[in-house]
């Protein structure tokens, strides 16, 4: 098989692998091309490597991305994975999908891949998914700060590609989130959501999301720099096992922890910082590029703003080389 094709079949095979540790099955079953690219899918991760090239040779970066219901295949050596990892799977929740989005507006498969993956290892991915479940559960356990009895119904972790480039940074969960256990899922969740999916054309499941601070504060209250002080090292942890390119941050609170700054986000707002990711004291550890933005919240109160994060957002698309964003 020629080298190319080679790769192209190990980036489906990665793609089809991740898919199936995460729970990323919830492409729509009876789009247009579904056949097509679900055969593609199970030979890349099986057999018949003549078929597979003829139909990847068809396929380049930049095609409409063509959904799919890849199907589950299960063996003995996932079992244990399966328990370890359950944890998280189940922070992809099935509710993330927004209507409205034109599926033929996203990615196509290998970009997906590329972008996705970074064409690391399967076992690279496991990896963190397992140490992200790991982080999750002394998270449950944690009594730093006064909020976790405080009313809140339940620590919001994160969501998202554990292997992912991209990284995005809120501040703290609200009602919504706090219900459901997902960070960004109200109005302000739609919104990023689309800023992501309808703007930056990356799936939301392909990105990372948290929040600085994992308990809702009362009255969806900022959270105070005691708060914020006690939580940050859960975050730390979590950029340090993703090890993202870029990382995203909406808002004060995100970037100013980030930053390890006082100054305003109408000052720091897209522009790129390098940070270290070993933790708040800027020092060692692997280098992400940080760019503040607004809120989302903010914008649903600040409309007239979103062109600035726009043009903060297409300053990341460039970063990141992803190709086809509006
Ligand atoms: S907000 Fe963070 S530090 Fe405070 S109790 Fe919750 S998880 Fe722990």
């Amino acid at each position: 098989m020629e080298p190319e094709m080679e790769a192209t079949r190990r980036r489906l095979q990665l793609l089809y692998e991740s898919d199936r540790l995460l729970g990323l099955r919830d492409w729509p079953v009876g789009s247009p091309g579904t056949s097509t690219a679900r055969s593609t899918i199970q030979q890349a991760a099986g057999e018949d490597a003549p078929a597979m090239s003829k139909k990847v040779a068809k396929s380049s970066p930049g095609t409409p991305r063509e959904h799919v219901s890849a199907p589950v295949k299960r063996n003995s050596a996932d079992s244990g994975l399966d328990n370890r990892v359950k944890l998280l799977i189940e922070q992809f929740p099935p509710e993330i999908e927004p209507p409205g989005i034109d599926p033929q507006g996203r990615p196509d498969l290998l970009v997906s891949a590329r972008y996705a993956l970074k064409g690391s290892p399967v076992d690279v991915v496991k990896l963190k998914v397992e140490a992200l479940a790991r982080q999750f559960e002394q998270v449950k356990q944690c009594q730093r700060c006064g909020l976790y009895n405080q009313g809140c119904k339940q620590k919001v972790f994160g969501v998202g590609h554990p292997d992912t480039r991209i990284v995005f940074v809120g501040e703290a969960p609200g009602a919504d989130e706090d219900r459901i256990g997902y960070p960004f899922m109200g109005r302000a969740g739609k919104l990023l959501t689309a800023m992501v999916e309808k703007g930056m054309k990356l799936r939301r499941e392909h990105v990372y999301i948290c929040n600085v601070v994992k308990c809702r504060p009362p009255e969806n209250r900022t959270p105070t720099t005691d708060e914020i002080t006690a939580c940050q090292d859960h975050l730390w942890a979590q950029l340090t096992v993703i090890e993202p390119e870029i990382i995203v941050s909406l808002g004060s609170p995100a970037t100013q922890t980030l930053l390890s700054t006082r100054d305003s986000i109408g000052r720091l707002r897209g522009q790129f910082f390098e940070i270290h990711l070993s933790g708040s004291d800027l020092t060692g550890g692997p280098v992400a590029k940080c760019l503040p933005t607004y809120h989302p919240a903010y914008l649903l109160r600040n409309p007239d703003d979103k062109k600035k994060v726009w043009e903060d957002l297409k300053k990341v698309i460039a970063e990141m080389g992803i190709p086809g964003s509006a």
